[in-house]
């Protein structure tokens, strides 16, 4: 199960030092946790890397007040594991891994913290390679860049990538364009009736390519300047926030938060297929993909479908290029294909065969890491380093 949540009584039930730790690591598969201590900053963090089969571990760093470090550390595992299955999915040479930063962002950030929590990362050689997530952002990647090479998502003039939401919605336009191929037999979407929730920054670009695609979009946000807003730049028609679920249409793409496919809004849904950027849409992962099934709903696996925002990152790591990024992210197309074929061919959920996709990948290739070949440098942001990082 992906994001498979440790319940916190697991966690609890389980000190920092005592046996049962090593358990809770090993029982999803984690690699290594790191405890990060530094009085003098104030640094209290936890680094999760959870699979290294396919390359470095790349992730973000979550900077959050959370109720007690076992919830952090609770977070940093799921997180984490989530990464190498996106990473997998996204057909990308990284593993998964994820750091949480135990504090207020809004009160406790400070250059001596992140340049701490930078000196951590570069003592993992590697292994780890940090980038901006909820709590966390460029000014924060800057301060880790003076400690470390190991981080993503600093500014374009330092050879970073900038903001990732164009190739998260280009990634979320071809995978919506897959979804209507297996649902309707051809890519168009031409006429098609397409609600969006939220009408942030990748929204309001998904809503552009899809009203230039001759869709009917509908665009919702609880601030309706934003919906506004994407309504003038791309024609689309504004509705209520509250009205989303309840709105007949074919497509609906949460572009919003996460946990909006619950037991509260599942029955209301009028559509045929789910496909949007939000990160985890469903409130229960495997109760409510499977009652989307039974609901005859096409559901898009979020981690696959929104995989642009990591395959940016990811671009920096061997030198930035936005053109690049935008055509690997086009393969989001095929993948998800493969991924609603493969489910209806076996009548599992679109997220049990996303899964078993990744889980075929990494084991696929966690087998050629047997065999020996003569080591290549190449060069990158991270300056020459070996390919070959067996
Ligand atoms: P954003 O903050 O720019 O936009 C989110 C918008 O949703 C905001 O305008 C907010 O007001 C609105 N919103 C919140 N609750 C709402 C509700 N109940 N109804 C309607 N609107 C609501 O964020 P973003 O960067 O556009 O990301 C959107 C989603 O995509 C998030 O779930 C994010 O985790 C996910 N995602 C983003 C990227 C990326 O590249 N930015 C990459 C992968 C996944």
């Amino acid at each position: 199960m992906i994001n498979g949540k440790i319940s916190h009584d697991e966690v609890s039930s389980t000190l920092p030092g005592s046996p049962e730790l090593f358990n809770l690591i090993s029982a999803k598969d984690h690699e290594q946790v790191v405890f990060c201590s530094d009085k003098a900053s104030g640094l209290r963090a936890i680094i999760a890397i959870h699979n290294t089969t396919l390359g470095p571990a790349l992730g973000g760093a979550r900077m959050w007040t959370y109720a007690s470090d076992f919830d952090a550390l609770n977070d940093v595992l799921r997180l984490s594991r989530g990464m190498t299955y996106k990473a997998a999915a996204a057909g990308l040479n990284l593993g998964g891994g994820k750091a949480v930063i135990i504090g207020d962002p809004h009160t406790q950030k400070t250059e001596q913290l992140f340049r701490a929590f930078g000196r951590f990362i570069e003592g993992l050689g590697g292994r780890y390679v940090t980038a901006e997530d909820v709590g966390t952002g460029v000014t924060d990647m800057v301060h880790i860049f003076h400690e470390t090479k190991y981080v993503t998502g600093i500014p374009f003039e330092l050879g970073g990538s900038g903001d990732p939401s164009p190739v998260t919605a280009y990634g979320s336009f071809c995978g919506i364009k897959a979804c209507a191929n297996v649902r309707y037999g051809n890519d168009s979407l031409e006429g098609k009736r397409i609600v969006i929730q939220g009408a942030g920054h990748v929204a309001s670009t998904l809503a552009k390519h899809l009203t230039e695609a001759g869709a009917k979009v509908y665009i919702a946000d609880i601030y309706a300047d934003k919906a506004k807003q994407v309504a003038k730049d791309t024609g689309a028609k504004v509705i209520n926030p509250d009205e989303v679920f309840d709105t007949d249409c074919d497509i609906f793409a949460p572009a919003a938060l996460g946990g909006i496919i619950n037991d509260q809004t599942i029955g209301k849904l009028k559509c045929e297929i789910i496909a949007g950027p939000a990160n985890n849409q469903l409130g229960d992962e495997e109760k409510h993909s499977q009652e989307l099934a039974e609901r005859g709903i096409l559901y898009a696996p979020d981690y696959v479908i929104n995989a642009g925002g990591l395959i940016n990152v990811a671009s920096e790591l061997e030198g930035y290029s936005q053109p690049r990024a935008l055509k690997q992210a086009e393969n989001i197309y095929d993948t998800l294909k493969k991924i609603l074929l493969r489910s209806q061919e076996l009548g599992i959920t679109t997220n049990e065969a996303a899964n078993h996709i990744v889980e075929e990948r990494l084991s696929a290739i966690g087998a050629t890491k047997r065999i020996y070949a003569s080591q290549s440098k190449f060069s990158g942001r991270f300056g020459e380093f070996w390919k070959r990082n067996d």
